[in-house]
């Protein structure tokens, strides 16, 4: 007998993108029709977009959307939560109704035709299947290199980060029901997900531009995306900070014989330079660790006064 096909909601975050999403949603609507047609997935199927507190016309657009097409969904949250929480909202409000899900961006920058691969990956028993970029040739040197350091460094710093794989992933509904269960506030979910574990493979796609609109995330954001994703997901740095301190005070307790030899053999040399110097190279790191550890303080402070991540304003088409 044949299984009946999975219901697969597809989860979009947008924020203003009102100038995006009239050339992209009818190209999600036709994908899902024909996978519909195709029987690939049930009629059950929707796409559920989620607008995360836009200043523009998204939700209004949203809304006439799901008027015009059963197959649209709509969520509201009360403001911005940041891509991350919108994200998490639309999959959890999904996991009531969907075998599977598949996060992907509105910008029409993802490959929407990666989705029947990632179905077929699916089938075969994967929860989990991470959207992979193949090539980045559109990029600039510059682009390519920065976030190629950025997922090296993630690695180093010790999150456990998919290579090359934004936020474009399916995920099943048991790595669905396994995430609701992570509690933290402090959302990376591209290093989250990997902690869930089960089945997991790859899908390789090539990334294209925006459509239209521009970029929520230029480089200042993506490296404070990085330092979060860091200290949410490890504590590496402080151990760093802790090997340092023991190297520096090894190499100042070596300086302090010599410093106590040379003065006993009675030619101590005024150093002015280099006393300066080592006062500015203290001084600079015990600052930057400071800071490391003022951002798990500031990661304690937020968890431990357990917010919720997003409120959820208006529903339409459900
Ligand atoms: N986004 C969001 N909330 C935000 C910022 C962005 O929901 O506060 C959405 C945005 O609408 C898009 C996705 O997250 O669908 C990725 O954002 P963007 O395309 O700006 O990032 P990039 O692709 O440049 O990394
Ligand atoms: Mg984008």
């Amino acid at each position: 007998m044949n299984t009946p096909p999975p219901t697969l909601w597809i989860v979009i975050p947008c924020y203003n993108e009102a100038e995006v999403l009239p050339s992209t949603a009818p190209l999600f609507l036709t994908k899902l029709q024909s996978l519909i047609e195709s029987r690939t997935v049930s009629p059950e199927s929707r796409i559920c977009f989620v607008d995360d507190g836009s200043r523009d016309e998204t939700w209004s657009f949203i809304t006439q959307l799901s008027a015009e097409s059963s197959l649209i969904v709509g969520l509201a949250l009360s403001r911005n939560r940041g891509h991350q929480n919108a994200l998490l909202c639309g999959l959890m409000e999904a996991r009531s109704f969907c075998d599977v899900s598949i996060s992907i961006d509105c910008d029409g920058q993802d490959d929407i035709d990666a989705i029947d691969d990632m179905l077929a990956r699916f089938s075969q028993g994967n929860e989990i299947v991470y959207g992979v970029r193949s090539a980045r040739d559109t990029d600039t040197p510059f682009k390519r290199k920065t976030a190629e350091s950025f997922y090296r460094f993630m690695q180093k710093m010790g999150a456990e980060v998919v290579f090359n794989h934004a936020d474009f992933r399916l995920m099943g509904k048991t790595a669905l029901d396994g995430l609701s269960q992570f509690g933290e506030k402090n959302l990376f979910l591209r290093g989250i997900v990997p902690l869930i574990g089960f089945q997991s493979t790859t899908v390789e796609y090539e990334r294209s531009d925006r459509v239209a609109g521009k970029s929520h995330y230029p480089f200042a954001k993506m490296a404070h995306l990085a330092l979060d994703g860091i200290t949410s997901l490890s504590v590496k740095p402080i151990h760093l900070i802790s090997t340092t301190g023991i190297i520096f005070g090894c190499v100042g307790l070596i300086g302090l014989v010599w410093a106590l030899a040379t003065f006993a053999s009675g030619n101590s040399i005024p150093g002015w330079t280099s006393t300066l110097s080592a006062i500015f190279l203290i001084g600079g790191l015990q600052l930057l660790s400071i800071g490391v550890i003022g951002e798990y303080i500031g990661k304690i402070y937020l968890e431990s006064k357990d917010r919720p991540r997003y409120l959820i304003k208006e529903r339409v088409g459900f």
